[in-house]
């Protein structure tokens, strides 16, 4: 029986695409092969590649002289990336809203000056720094940002103002929220949270700023290099490409990113009403930083929240587990969420709270 998976990472995907995959696992696009199987270089595959990338450029209306590039690592692999293709002048600004902000930041340091010009970390990152009033570095080669944070359940409402070129790490958020790509230099996402199963990375980055990666970066590292061979440089993560081609077909089915947003809008709004209502649970952020992607809560006492999570499991609502950093809970509810997930949940929730009064 299929659950409700609340996971943050990897997490759920659209019941129909993965009947799909699974109806052509054996024979993919009448080629006698399963798509693990095949050659990335067959033309079978490259059609999936290309397409994958056109429906990436018309979601995110991707102006024209931006790269899409499908890479390997992992969202923290561009952690290194970003800076070796990027830092020409030795220093870059960072903006430190959580955990994975943290862990970019510090991988700036590695290679060269990495300023934290802001840090929402003196009330555990339940709040965004306010863009307006932070001190940009002159000559910063970009100022970073996480645009969701995964594990805090925060996200941006505003996007900093600044001279650099704007780099975000919108893993936990692509394909949620609707943004003017034109406004970033770079935009990235490990595909794992709302796109695909683990294994890709996207890419998106202003050509004119990834000609002249760091003699150091390596070649698979090079966005350029990327660029010019198609995200086909050396072996993709075939099946993961696969199944983003597939995500993102249906993401267009289904209305696109705006439809997404509405619909994401309408499920946290549902989800926070409730817990604000509420007399045993509470969520910490700040409210206009609230993500729609990841809502953390907690009950009163550790020991509610771990029998909370032990009876939701039983009942069919899985992974709702806050992460080791935080405790407590959270529930992930990314694009692949159905309405009735949210509502299970909250029905759920509401019997509990009888119960434990
Ligand atoms: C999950 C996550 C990461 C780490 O992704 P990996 O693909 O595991 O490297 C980085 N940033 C954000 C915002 C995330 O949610």
């Amino acid at each position: 029986m299929r659950v409700y998976n609340f996971s943050a990472g990897p997490s759920t995907l659209p019941l129909n695409v993965l009947e799909q995959a699974q109806k052509e696992f054996l024979d993919f696009a009448g080629t006698g092969m399963s798509v693990t199987e095949i050659s990335h270089r067959d033309k079978a595959f490259a059609t999936v590649v290309s397409e994958a990338e056109a429906l990436v450029r018309e979601l995110l209306n991707v102006p024209e002289d931006y790269a899409v590039l499908f890479v390997q690592g992992g969202a923290s692999t561009q952690f290194a990336a970003i800076p070796l293709n990027m830092m020409h002048g030795g220093k870059a600004d960072y903006i430190v809203t959580g955990n994975f902000a943290k862990k970019a930041w510090q991988e700036g340091e590695i290679y060269g000056e990495a300023v934290k010009i802001g840090d929402s970390s003196d009330k555990t990152y339940t709040y965004i720094p306010d863009v307006d009033k932070l001190e940009y570095t002159e000559g910063a080669d970009y100022v970073h940002i996480t645009s969701n944070n995964t594990i805090f359940g925060t996200r941006y409402i505003k996007f900093p103002e600044c001279n650099a070129p704007l780099v975000a790490d919108m893993s936990s958020e692509i394909f949620s929220r609707e943004v003017d790509v034109s406004r970033f230099g770079v935009i990235y996402a490990g595909a794992q949270k709302n796109l695909a199963p683990a294994g890709v990375t996207i890419v998106i980055a202003k050509r004119s700023l990834i000609q002249d990666p760091l003699p150091i970066c390596p070649t698979m590292l090079k966005w350029k290099v990327q660029d010019e061979n198609g995200s086909l440089y050396n072996t993709p993560p075939c099946f993961s490409i696969y199944m983003a081609d597939l995500v993102l077909r249906d993401l267009k089915a289904k209305g696109g990113v705006k439809a997404m947003n509405e619909v994401g809008e309408y499920k946290a709004g549902l989800l926070y009403e409730f817990i604000d209502n509420s007399k045993l649970f509470k969520n910490n952020v700040e409210k206009q930083f609230r993500s729609i992607m990841n809502v953390p809560f907690v009950t009163p006492s550790a020991e509610l929240d771990a029998k909370f999570i032990a009876e939701a499991k039983a009942a069919g609502l899985v992974s709702l587990k806050g992460h080791r950093l935080v405790g407590g809970m959270r529930a992930s509810i990314y694009n692949a969420m159905p309405v009735e997930g949210v509502k299970a949940l909250i029905d759920f929730m509401k019997k509990f709270e009888l119960e434990n009064k």
